[in-house]
C-alpha cells in the first residue's frame, strides 16, 4: 500500500488549503454565530471541484479520486465545521447516490444543479424513531398510484433540505420484504405536501442547516425511483460506507485545527514563569495528539485507497471514522485543557471546534454502530 501523495494530490491539498484559509477559516466563528453558510465562499467551491467531488466531468464535477477527496475534506474540516460537514452530506450522501444509481435523465435533471455552487444536496434516512437502526424503524412508505409514489412520513436530523434541489428519501416499499422492501426515490422540496420545517438550534455545526421534512401525501412520477426498487437499504449501507471516509477526514480536520490552536498557545502562554509548553504534562497531550491525529489520518487514507482499487472498504471506512471522531473529541477536549479558561471561551476557535467535532462519533453511524460493523466483519474474515 502506498502512502505517498502524487502530485497532483500534493497540488490539490495545497490549493484547497489555500481557499479554506482564505475563504472559510476567518468566517467560521460568524458562520457559527449566525447560523448561516457563507454562500459567497460556497459560489466559488466548483473552481475546485468541491460542490461535485466525485461527479463525472460532463456534470460539472471533478471526478477525483477518493484520496484527493480526503485531503478536500480534512482542509473543509480544519477550517469550518459548519462548512465541512454540509458538504460532506451534500457530496457523499447526495451526489455519490446519483452518480452510482441514477439514470442518465436523473443525473442531467440533478448533477449540473448540484455542482453548480447554488444548492447543496440532501439525504433522508434518519426518522424520528429511527437512526441507527433504519431497518426496523423507518415508517415513510412510497405506494404506487397509476404514475406517482405517493410518500408520506417523517424524516429527522436531515443536512442540507434547505437548499436543496433533491431531497433522496429513503421509503418503504414493500412493508413484507423486511430489507428488501426500501427504495431510494428522489423528492424535489418544493412538491406540494412536502414541509421543511426550520433548522433545529444544535450544539455545534450551526451553521448546517438540520431539519425535519414532512410528506403529506406528496406525489413523484414512478421515474423518481433512484436504482432498483427493493434495494434502498442496500443502496443505504453502501452510501453509508464512502461518506464515513468523508466523515473521517472532516474528523482529522477539526483535530488538526484544535491541535494547531493548542501548540501555538502552548508557545506563548506562561505560568511559573515559563512558557507552558515547557511543561512535560502539556507536551504529553501535544505528542498524544501528533501521534493519534496521524494514525486516524492513516486509517482513514487506507480506506480510501481501498476504495480508489476497487475493493472492499466496509471495515477499513467504520475503522477510520471510529477513529477519527474519537481522536478528534479527545484532542479538542485536551485543546481546551491547554487553553485553561481561554478555552471555555467564544473568542478562542477550540471552544467552537470542541462542539462541532461533538457530532462527528454520532452523525452517518454512532461509534456504537462502527464497533457493530468492525466486529461483524471480524468475525466474518476468521470463519
Ligand atoms: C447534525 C446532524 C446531521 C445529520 N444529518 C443527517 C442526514 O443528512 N441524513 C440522515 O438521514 N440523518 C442525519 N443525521 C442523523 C444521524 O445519522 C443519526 O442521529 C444517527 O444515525 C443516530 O441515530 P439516532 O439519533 O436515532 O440514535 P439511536 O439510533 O436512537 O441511538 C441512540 C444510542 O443507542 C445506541 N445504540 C443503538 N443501537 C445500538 C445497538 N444495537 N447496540 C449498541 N448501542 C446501540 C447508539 O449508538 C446511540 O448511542 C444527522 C444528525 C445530526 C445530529
Amino acid at each position: 500500500m502506498e502512502f505517498e501523495l502524487t502530485q497532483e494530490q500534493k497540488m490539490y491539498q495545497r490549493a484547497v488549503r489555500d481557499f479554506c484559509e482564505g475563504e472559510l477559516k476567518p468566517y467560521a466563528a460568524e458562520v457559527d454565530r449566525t447560523g448561516e453558510l457563507r454562500w459567497e465562499a460556497i459560489r466559488k467551491m466548483p473552481e475546485l471541484g468541491l460542490t461535485g467531488l466525485q461527479v463525472p466531468e460532463e456534470y460539472g464535477g471533478a471526478a477525483l479520486d477518493t484520496i484527493s477527496v480526503v485531503l478536500a475534506m480534512e482542509e473543509l474540516g480544519r477550517a469550518c465545521g459548519s462548512t465541512a460537514l454540509s458538504l460532506a452530506a451534500h457530496n457523499g450522501l447526495c451526489c455519490a447516490p446519483l452518480v452510482k444509481w441514477g439514470s442518465a435523465a436523473q443525473k442531467e435533471a440533478y448533477l449540473p444543479r448540484l455542482t453548480s455552487g447554488e444548492t447543496l444536496g440532501a439525504l433522508a434516512l434518519t426518522e424520528p424513531g429511527a437512526g441507527s437502526d433504519l431497518a426496523g424503524g423507518v415508517r415513510t412508505t412510497a405506494v404506487k398510484e397509476g404514475d406517482s409514489w405517493i410518500i408520506d412520513g417523517t424524516k429527522a436530523w436531515i443536512t442540507n433540505p434547505k437548499y436543496a434541489p433533491v431531497i433522496i428519501t429513503l421509503c418503504r416499499t414493500d412493508k413484507q420484504a423486511g430489507n428488501k422492501g426500501f427504495s431510494m426515490i428522489l423528492v424535489e422540496p418544493e412538491t406540494e405536501g412536502l414541509t421543511r420545517h426550520p433548522p433545529e438550534k444544535k450544539m455545534g455545526v450551526r451553521g448546517s442547516p438540520t431539519q425535519m421534512i414532512s410528506y403529506d401525501n406528496v406525489r413523484v412520477p414512478l421515474d423518481h425511483l433512484l436504482g432498483e426498487e427493493g434495494r434502498g437499504f442496500y443502496q443505504t449501507m453502501e452510501t453509508l460506507d464512502g461518506g464515513r471516509i468523508g466523515i473521517g477526514a472532516l474528523s482529522v480536520g477539526l483535530a488538526q485545527a484544535a491541535f494547531e490552536e493548542s501548540v501555538r498557545y502552548a508557545k506563548q502562554r506562561e505560568a511559573f514563569g515559563q512558557k507552558i509548553a515547557s511543561y512535560q504534562a502539556i507536551q504529553w497531550m501535544i505528542a498524544d495528539a501528533a501521534l493519534e491525529i496521524d494514525a486516524a489520518r492513516l486509517l482513514v487514507m487506507r480506506a480510501a485507497w481501498l476504495k480508489d482499487q476497487g475493493k472492499p472498504f466496509s471495515k477499513e471506512a467504520a475503522m477510520g471514522k471510529l477513529m477519527a471522531s474519537e481522536v478528534a473529541e479527545k484532542v479538542c477536549f485536551n485543546a481546551i485543557q491547554i487553553h485553561g479558561s481561554y478555552g471555555y471561551s467564544q473568542e478562542f476557535p477550540v471552544e467552537r471546534i470542541y462542539r462541532d467535532q461533538r457530532l462527528m462519533t454520532i452523525g452517518e453511524g454512532t461509534s456504537q454502530v462502527q464497533r457493530m460493523v468492525i466486529a461483524r466483519r471480524v468475525v466474518e474474515e476468521m470463519q
